[in-house]
């Protein structure tokens, strides 16, 4: 019975301190997780040490490379099927060629574009988890 109401503690503990806020829309918006005020980069990829409204920390949080693996995922879903169309087409090759290098240019301009927000979402996806870096337990 005591285990019993020490978890129920626990979990009222968790609902009562979830953020109001959308991980996904705060991230996608990039601001912060915690406040959604907050703008999280002051370059276009570098984070800000601390919220500049709730003082939230962003240090805490390390994305790696996992930003641009689902970037160039996505990527390369979306136009790499363009790129055996357009040279089976039957057009000139100097519409082959520009039809190419339009679809390199568009696909590094789609990269640069969802890069931050992919970064800021990952972000605010694992301070909204509590996500960390695993390790063994304290005994
Ligand atoms: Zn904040």
């Amino acid at each position: 019975m005591l285990k019993r109401r020490v978890d129920l503690a626990a979990f009222c503990f968790h609902v009562g301190n979830m953020s109001k806020v959308s991980p996904i829309s705060a991230g996608l918006a990039e601001r912060c997780p915690t406040c959604g005020q907050g703008r999280v980069f002051r370059g276009y990829l570098k984070f800000k040490p601390a919220c500049e409204a709730c003082g939230q920390d962003f240090t805490k949080a390390d994305t790696a490379d996992g930003p641009a693996f689902f970037v160039g995922f996505i990527v390369l879903i979306l136009f790499a099927p363009f790129g055996f169309i357009i040279p089976m087409a039957d057009q000139p090759m100097w519409w082959k060629l520009l039809m190419m290098f339009g679809l390199v240019f568009v696909t590094i301009v789609a990269s640069l574009v969802m890069l931050p927000k992919a970064k800021s979402l990952l972000m605010a996806l694992q301070i909204a988890n509590k996500a960390e870096q695993a390790r063994f337990e304290d005994r």
